[in-house]
């Protein structure tokens, strides 16, 4: 039986499918390569490219493979970009997440692991955030994800499809061979842009915002690695296929770091100066977003390695500076 792994060229899903396959899992990857990299799929995968909203290449894909459980990542999860294209993020994410499960429906697939994220809880209401706190989100792409999370719900209801929602926080580093890692264009988050300085391939790292309520004023986030992201999807499938019930699951390292915490991190990590500015607050940034993660841990056994973001930005380090054109597949 072959687990599938809707996005599996993507940042996380191309971690998840490496980590599947040193288990000796059979893995099937689906993606558009959108925003996804060929050459970040594991060889051993059997690849399929095309869409999760095209219900005809997906009926092919579950009738071609013994498929036995779902790992679902494909979906653009750029936050500005949500609030100037909504429809996008629906029709893609809610949308795609529709036609996957009418899919798996057909087919008698029963459980499904899916990428959800922090940016489902809005303002947080108290820190550290837990799984029952109120789920408000301000972007169309947190909402796009609730959505998928609500409806999850409703065809575990209806059809027995069992899911595990993963609420990921700050994810961040690179598998620690340097052999695959985060390449998005245009790149937005914190880490790789950072390490783009240290690289020469930006002059300056622009801070957004210092009079945030913090303790130096700048955002703090929890960040968690990759590669400890694929492990809780693992103990996520394992859960599933002891029979437990749906949940949903943080997915951070409990400890929040500021935005200049992150930078001092990363100039001791490359030994580069990396130059940075202050720059006007990016619209709907929450002061602090910081997990309990205690439910991962308790639940589902999850026990992350990587407990120190400079371990985590070695990782990310040793793939941006191996490969400074990413993939090299940009058009
Ligand atoms: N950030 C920043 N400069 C950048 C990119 C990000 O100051 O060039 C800040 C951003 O405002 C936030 C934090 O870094 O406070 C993490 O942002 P990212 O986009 O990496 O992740 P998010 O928290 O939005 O999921």
């Amino acid at each position: 039986m072959s687990i599938l792994v809707a996005g599996g060229a993507g940042y996380i899903g191309s971690h998840m499918v490496a980590r599947l396959i040193e288990r000796g899992q059979s893995v099937v990857v689906v993606d558009n390569l959108s925003t996804g990299h060929k050459g970040a799929i594991d060889a051993k995968a059997k690849f399929y490219e095309g869409d999760v909203r095209d219900r005809e290449f997906l009926d092919g894909v579950f009738n071609a493979e013994p498929i036995e459980a779902v790992v679902h990542f494909a979906a653009f999860s750029v936050v500005p970009e949500s609030m100037e294209k909504p429809l996008k993020y629906f029709d893609n994410n809610t949308g795609g997440m529709i036609t996957l499960l009418e899919v798996m429906r057909d087919h008698n697939v029963q459980r499904i692991v899916f990428s959800s994220t922090a940016a489902t809880y809005g303002i947080p209401t108290s820190i550290p955030i837990k799984e029952t706190d109120p789920q408000l989100p301000i972007n169309p792409y947190g909402e796009s994800k609730l959505l998928m999370e609500k409806i999850m719900h409703w065809t575990d209801v209806a059809y027995g499809i069992k899911f595990v929602a993963l609420r990921y926080f700050n994810v961040a580093g690179a598998k620690p061979d340097g052999s695959i890692g985060e390449d998005h264009g245009p790149e937005t988050h914190l880490v790789p842009i950072i390490l783009q300085v240290a690289q020469g391939k930006r002059d300056e790292l622009s801070i957004f915002g210092d009079d945030y309520d913090t303790p130096d004023g700048t955002n703090v986030r929890d960040y968690v690695h990759v590669m400890d992201l694929a492990d809780a999807h693992i103990l996520a499938l394992e859960y599933l296929a002891k029979g437990n019930d749906s949940q949903a699951f943080n997915l951070g390292s409990s400890t929040g770091f500021s935005n200049k915490q992150m930078l001092e991190a990363a100039r001791e990590v490359t030994g580069k100066p990396i130059p940075a500015k202050l720059a006007p607050r990016r619209p709907g940034d929450p002061d602090s977003l910081v997990a309990a993660s205690d439910k991962a841990r308790n639940v589902l056994g999850w026990k992350p390695q990587f407990d120190d973001v400079h371990d985590i930005i070695k990782t990310a380090w040793k793939w941006h500076s191996t490969h400074p054109n990413g993939y090299g597949d940009r058009k």
